[in-house]
């Protein structure tokens, strides 16, 4: 079963926004399978967003990725990358159709509250960066009330 990983960026949980967020998710029918509070610190920031490394707002964004503690989760499910992304919406908020994450609860694209992987490859790089240790196993009950 594929797995994505998302984000929730410091301004989500300076907000409130982590219940909210983890609810979208479950309701979809997609199963938690890591979940942790944590501070990175710019070296780690930089290595989560290396290919981002020669945009003019690359600083800007790991000072903000530092700000204050992030909620990394892995989430599994099929088609869950794509969904995920859609679930989270356009990168610019201004841009995220109304029912996304970010078109719902953000404004400006340096404060768009989630990360979520962009194709199944960055996620099984970020879940190796942000759960070195691996992840739970295990399968909800609710299983076959969601696939057939
Ligand atoms: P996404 O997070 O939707 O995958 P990108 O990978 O292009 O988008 O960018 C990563 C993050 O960098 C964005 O979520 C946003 O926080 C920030 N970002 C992207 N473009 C800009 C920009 N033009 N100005 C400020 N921050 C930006």
């Amino acid at each position: 079963m594929e797995q994505t990983f998302i984000m929730i960026k410091p301004d989500g949980v300076q907000r409130g926004l982590v219940g909210e967020i983890i609810s979208r998710f479950e309701k979809k029918g997609f199963s938690l399978k890591g979940l942790k509070l944590i501070n990175v610190d710019s070296a780690f920031a930089e290595k989560h967003y290396a290919d981002l490394s020669a945009k003019p707002f690359f600083h800007g964004l790991v000072e903000y990725i530092i700000s204050g503690p992030v909620v990394a989760m892995v989430w599994e499910g099929k088609n869950v990358v794509v969904t995920g992304r859609k679930i989270i919406g356009a990168t610019n908020p201004s841009e995220s159709a109304p029912g996304t994450i970010r078109g719902d609860l953000a404004i400006e694209i340096g404060r768009n509250v989630i990360h979520g992987s962009d194709s199944v490859e960055s996620a099984r790089k970020e879940i190796g960066l942000w759960f070195p240790d691996g992840t739970v196993p295990w399968k909800s009950s609710l299983h076959p009330w969601i696939y057939e």
